[in-house]
């Protein structure tokens, strides 16, 4: 038996589920994808994670209680405590997003014909360091790319493959080592300590400034608490601190471990590097203490941070996509394994075995889930990282999922019962759902704005 939500509800926003006729009509008349539909006609919402949890009253209650100041907010306060409680970290800046951090620390840092490793680099992370004329390189470990196959640390980056890189390139033409944590690109799967400490290491012998991608370092120290030898009995938060010691720096999306709804903090060790970014900052973001954000949500990422880690949200958030990641692997739904810390990826190649990749599996079963009762996952295959050839024929992925990402304290294990008895009623009736041609498709960041048909 799962343990209870370790928090009751004071303020609801009540749902509604359309009728089936209904949502068939709304997903035809986006063309089967699901990014164009209205939020209103949506029911249960697991298109991403970011941005959407749910505030606390206690948040609530201190972006009410600070003022509204250009410089020297009462809210700045509050996160310089947070920052230097909970992740212990000397200096910082806020940023509107995640990757406004990215941007600014590329831009300072990066030159053209420049190397940045990663486990991997997330989307944004990826394009923020190609537009700045560099490389992103993508060095996890191999089992990442093996969907099922059990393990701990399938976020891990490969040492080896690092030092090799490294030799290969010369240290000159890398300004700076990236660990992603979790690795959400691969699904969420947490990094272990030991790697933290590895990279940091590899890092330091040549020179290099290590940072940490750490929209989910919360989730990240679960999983090292949870699974890593020697990490059973210490407590979450001296875990994160210990993951933020080996680091030169970090980028944070605070509409991921932030439980905030949108901000994100670049945070900086070494003060000549911090004074650039703040003055970068100053013209592209806003007055240091307030980021390009309004001061209340500095307020609330502040008081999120230490919600974020405490040990019995975590227990509930890491049950809660285990929950619905084991009821439907004991249905025999195809998911990728170990669930990760955010989200259940199901395997659109193999509940479509009769569709080829070709006619988009993982976009046909996103769109049929939201007709089957009103759910909205994502489709990460084909339509989203799928090319196409000089005379337009699609090159398939090689993952072809759709992701059901659960936001933070948003759905209750009724909610989730419910989309998991979706998914198999959906997983019985496979044999019916038609694959899809491709009718429109623009050239960059295609999956967003495609329109389909059923074949
Ligand atoms: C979301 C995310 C980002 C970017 O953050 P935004 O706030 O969306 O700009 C960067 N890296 C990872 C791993 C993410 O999940």
């Amino acid at each position: 038996m799962p343990e209870p939500e370790p928090f009751r509800i004071k303020m609801i926003e009540p749902l509604t589920l359309l009728s089936r006729e209904e949502r068939l009509k709304r997903i035809r008349s986006v063309g089967y994808n699901v990014f164009k539909l209205r939020a209103r006609d949506v029911y249960i919402d697991m298109l991403t994670d970011s941005g959407t949890s749910a505030m606390s009253d206690l948040q609530w209650a201190k972006m009410l209680t600070t003022e509204q100041a250009y410089a020297g907010s009462t809210s700045f306060e509050l996160l310089e405590e947070s920052v230097a409680d909970i992740l212990g970290f000397p200096q910082f800046l806020p940023v509107h997003q995640g990757r406004a951090a990215e941007n600014i620390l590329f831009s300072l840092t990066v030159r053209d014909g420049d190397f940045v490793p990663n486990n991997m680099h997330f989307d944004t992370t990826y394009a923020n360091v190609k537009h700045k004329g560099g490389t992103p390189v993508n060095l996890v470990v191999d089992e990442a790319y093996r969907p099922g196959q059990e393990g701990d640390f399938k976020g891990n980056m490969d040492i080896s493959k690092l030092r090799d890189f490294i030799d290969e390139t010369g240290s000159e033409k890398i300004p700076v080592i990236m660990l992603t944590v979790t690795n959400n690109t691969a699904g969420g799967q947490p990094v272990s300590m030991e790697n933290i400490r590895e990279v940091s290491e590899v890092a330091k012998e040549h020179d290099i400034p290590f940072f940490l991608d750490a929209c989910r370092f919360a989730e990240n120290s679960y999983f090292i608490k949870s699974r890593e030898k020697g990490y059973e009995n210490v407590p979450i938060r001296d875990i994160v601190r210990e993951m933020f010691s080996y680091a030169d720096g970090f980028t944070f999306s605070a509409k991921k471990d932030g439980l905030a709804n949108i901000g994100g903090i670049l945070g900086v060790r070494d003060l000549e590097l911090h004074k650039k970014a703040v003055e970068l900052g100053i013209v592209i973001e806003g007055f240091p203490t307030y980021g390009g954000m309004a001061c209340r949500d500095l307020a609330a990422i502040a008081q999120g941070l230490r919600e974020a880690t405490d040990p019995e949200y975590l227990r509930y958030r890491h049950q809660q996509v285990k929950y619905l990641g084991d009821r439907l692997d004991d249905a025999g739904v195809p998911i990728s394994k170990p669930v990760g810390g955010h989200a259940v990826f199901v395997d659109g190649k193999e509940f479509l075995p009769h569709i080829p990749q070709v006619q988009f599996p993982a976009q046909a079963l996103t769109a049929e889930l939201y007709v089957e009762g009103g759910i909205r996952g994502v489709e990460l295959g084909t339509s989203a990282f799928g090319e196409t050839d000089e005379d337009g024929n699609v090159i398939p992925a090689t993952l072809e999922y759709m992701r059901m990402a659960i936001p933070r304290r948003v759905y209750t294990l009724t909610h989730l019962d419910y989309v998991a008895d979706t998914v198999i009623s959906l997983y019985h009736r496979r044999d019916d759902i038609k694959g899809l041609e491709r009718t429109y498709a623009p050239k960059l960041l295609g999956h967003f704005m495609s329109e389909f048909k059923p074949l």
